[in-house]
């Protein structure tokens, strides 16, 4: 299963495949189980549904590394406007952006400048600013642009990743400046010495760091929410919270579109907060293929799709 996933992971880095993939309407179709459309339209009018289910919303456009300035740009006017039309359309709804698509590779500083354009603009449309967690190699960058931005622009949030070793160093540098943290396992190829190899060793740091984020909710240090489709580590995570008296109006749970569904619903109707990740936008081949490798069985969706 792991050899499975780490071809896959591999394979996400290939361009000739990137390219074939993005012209293959095999390829696309099969896409169509984890997002709605590639266009920003497609999106919002999928997440109005979802909404009337009593879910909120996150939307990312896809995309990362991009290797140009004016690139950047471009994608930070993108989210301004998006701010926009999500507000035009009345939808409880937040924006999740990768800090590369935004220029991290090319100028932490700019990169800083465009994430506080966002995380205004956010706050000013009553939305707010979510910041996905990459590769190992940006966590220290990352996590500085979240200092950076929380300061002023309390609501943003940051990914953790629980495979990380370091995590829970990072975690408790955290803490004082009361963050708001989504918790995921973790999507990338990293190394051992960097990330845990066996997933049962991922499974029982999430525990545990969602056990000390709760602890932070009981005296308002720390906002946690799970972003995981783990549904028994969920209903560990929710036993915990109710013997820790957070009611759950304290935590949130946070799943990607296409991915449960039913599930999403039924925690909505237990009283959960959950809300659903929406992608869109026709750089999705490296993101996919990280669909793929989270369960390799995944991979009969396409194949199906060449018979459909
Ligand atoms: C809201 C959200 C935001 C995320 N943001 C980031 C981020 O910023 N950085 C990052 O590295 N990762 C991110 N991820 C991805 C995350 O790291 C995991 O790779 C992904 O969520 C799969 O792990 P899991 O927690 O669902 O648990 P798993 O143990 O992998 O899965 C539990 C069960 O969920 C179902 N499932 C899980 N994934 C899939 C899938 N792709 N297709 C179909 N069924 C599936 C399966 O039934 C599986 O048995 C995010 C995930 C979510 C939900």
């Amino acid at each position: 299963m792991r050899f499975g996933r780490s071809i896959l992971l591999a394979a996400a880095r290939s361009r000739r495949l990137n390219e074939f993939a993005l012209h293959s309407a095999v390829v696309k179709r099969a896409t169509q189980a984890f997002m709605p459309g590639e266009h920003a339209d497609d999106a919002l009018t999928a997440g109005a549904a979802i909404a009337a289910s009593g879910r909120g919303l996150i939307f990312t456009q896809l995309g990362e590394a991009i290797l140009s300035a004016e690139a950047a740009i471009s994608v930070r006017d993108h989210y301004l406007r998006f701010f926009d039309q999500i507000r035009a359309r009345g939808l409880p709804a937040q924006v999740s952006v990768k800090p590369t698509q935004l220029g991290l590779d090319l100028s932490l500083g700019e990169c800083e400048r465009h994430l506080l354009a966002l995380a205004a603009k956010a706050e000013g449309t009553g939305s707010a600013l979510w910041l996905d967690m990459e590769d190992s190699s940006y966590v220290d960058r990352t996590l500085q642009l979240y200092v950076a931005l929380k300061r002023n622009h309390p609501s943003t949030g940051v990914a953790l990743q629980a495979y990380l070793r370091r995590t829970p160093e990072d975690l408790a540098r955290l803490m004082p400046h009361e963050p708001v943290i989504r918790l995921v396992k973790g999507a990338y190829d990293e190394p051992k010495e960097v990330a845990f190899e066996k997933k049962s060793d991922t499974d029982r740091a999430y525990y545990s760091l969602a056990v000390r984020m709760l602890d932070g909710a009981r005296t308002g240090a720390c906002s946690p929410i799970f972003g995981t489709h783990d549904l028994a580590l969920i209903a560990r995570i929710a036993e915990r919270a109710e013997a820790l008296d957070v009611r759950k109006d304290k935590y949130q749970i946070h799943m990607l579109y296409g991915i449960r569904d039913s599930a999403q619903r039924r925690l909505v109707a237990e009283g959960h907060i959950v809300k659903t990740l929406i992608s869109y936008g026709s750089a999705w081949y490296r993101w996919y293929m990280r669909r793929l490798a989270e369960r390799p069985a995944n991979v009969l969706f396409v194949v199906k799709s060449l018979f459909a």
